[in-house]
């Protein structure tokens, strides 16, 4: 009998009825024969409920609380799902991250799965029983409960699903499959009815949130075919596996905007070796990671510096920055919360040229100022004013001919 593992999303399962219609497919599946694991979000709303909730007691939060608060979303759904199965005559039983051995590291909030000692879902399976498993949660060495950052029982799906060998991970979700960009922003986004496990990732971290970025790390490391659904109607969806001749051999596959970042400038920092080490070791030093880093050309022994931290703290970076006092003799130091990388991902971009002049001046004569730019093998992202996000993301799906046959875009850049 195959082994699938099914993730519903907040939104999937995010009022009673929508929990009772979950139900439903999940004994129809069960009736056709499949083994199942389901893992379960939050209702709809409900971590980012507890997240303010949290907020209105402090402005900084313990995180090791803060785990504990959020774990209760899935605590929720759970019982209930398993609640409706029974109601409809399935045998199905709730599991929380910890009772399915779902073991992490330390850093609450964002922890990383370790291992998954699996033996309390493997027994249940043998005994018929449908497991329902808290997703986003699982617990360190001192058995804390941790999570694992937004959108994380994507990342307990997949990880089940390559623990336990599943035949299959099936990911529903309020949109029916990958995009060639958000659908809700833009009406002409195209689903992708096959991507390989390089593309997604690259649309994943890049922001496309169908997909928490680490769920896709998981499923290409353990090969594990992701198949990602609507749970509101039964279209075909897109599935994420090897790099395959069956797929599009499109030159980009698609448009992604975050709006996490804020940005970082130094004005005239002195432009000599070591410098920029010790700006970044101080700033690393505080565990703030750092995304995309610009320096202009110096002039007159004097240079520019700007990088982007997480949204929300450019201020505590400042305040590092600033705690180093005279030895960087810092004149200004300027914060631009309001930001947004656009970035434009295809395996196809290794072998052709053309894209980044394109994107440019797609830009341009929108009137979109660009402020920094970063490029790899298969992606070239854009920081710009966030107030600009859609128009961008919109007129790039349209300049690379992202919602019609792709074949004509290949044609318009060089090879
Ligand atoms: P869930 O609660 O089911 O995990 P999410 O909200 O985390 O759902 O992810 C689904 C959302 O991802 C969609 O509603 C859509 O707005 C957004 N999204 C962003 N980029 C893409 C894309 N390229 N393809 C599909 N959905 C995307
Ligand atoms: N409930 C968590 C969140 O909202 C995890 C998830 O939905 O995947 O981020
Ligand atoms: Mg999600």
């Amino acid at each position: 009998m195959a082994l699938i593992v099914q993730k519903y999303g907040g939104t999937s399962i995010g009022t009673l009825d929508r929990i009772k219609i979950v139900a439903k497919r999940i004994a129809k599946r069960r009736r056709e024969g499949s083994s199942l694991v389901i893992v379960v979000s939050a209702m709809s709303g409900e971590t980012n409920r507890l997240t303010k909730m949290a907020s209105q007691i402090t402005d900084n939060p313990n995180e090791r609380e803060m785990d504990m608060l959020l774990s209760t979303g899935e605590r929720v759904t759970i019982p209930l799902l398993a609640m409706a199965l029974q109601e409809l005559g399935c045998a199905a039983q709730s599991f929380t991250g910890r009772q399915v051995g779902i073991m992490t590291n330390s850093v609450h909030t964002q922890a990383r799965i370790e291992e998954i000692r699996a033996d309390r879902l493997k027994s249940a399976l043998a005994d018929g029983i449908i497991p329902i498993v808290a997703g986003f949660q699982g617990i360190n060495a001192q058995s804390d409960v941790t999570t694992l950052g937004r959108g994380g029982s994507d990342t307990t799906a997949v990880a089940l699903a390559a623990a336990l060998s599943a035949d299959l991970c099936e990911i529903y979700t309020d949109v029916d499959g990958v995009y060639t960009t958000d659908p809700n922003i833009v009406s002409a986004a195209r689903r992708i009815p096959r991507i390989s496990y390089e593309a997604m990732l690259e649309l994943a971290s890049l922001g496309a949130k169908v997909l928490q970025t680490r769920s896709v790390e998981f499923a290409m490391k353990y090969r594990v075919p992701v198949h990602v659904r609507s749970s509101f109607n039964d279209n075909a969806g897109t599935v994420v596996t090897m790099e395959d001749k069956a797929m599009e051999q499109e030159l980009v596959s698609g448009i992604t905007y975050n709006k996490d970042q804020s940005k970082v400038t130094l004005v005239g920092i002195p432009d000599r070796p070591g410098i920029a080490s010790m700006i970044f070791e101080a700033i690393s030093k505080e565990n703030m990671n750092v995304d995309m880093i610009i320096q202009n050309v110096g002039q007159g022994g004097l240079t520019d510096l700007s990088f982007t931290v997480p949204r929300g703290e450019a201020p505590r970076a400042k305040k590092i920055l600033l705690a180093l006092g005279n030895e960087i003799d810092v004149h200004h130091i300027a914060l631009t919360e309001a930001i947004a990388k656009v970035s434009i991902v295809g395996v196809g971009m290794r072998s052709h040229s053309g894209v980044a002049a394109k994107t440019f001046s797609c830009l341009s004569d929108e009137g979109i100022n660009i402020m920094m730019i970063s490029t790899s093998e298969i992606k070239i992202s854009c920081v710009i004013e966030e107030k600009y996000t859609e128009l961008a993301v919109r007129t790039l799906h349209e300049t690379f001919g992202l919602g019609e046959d792709l074949s004509s875009a290949h044609e318009e850049v060089g090879h």
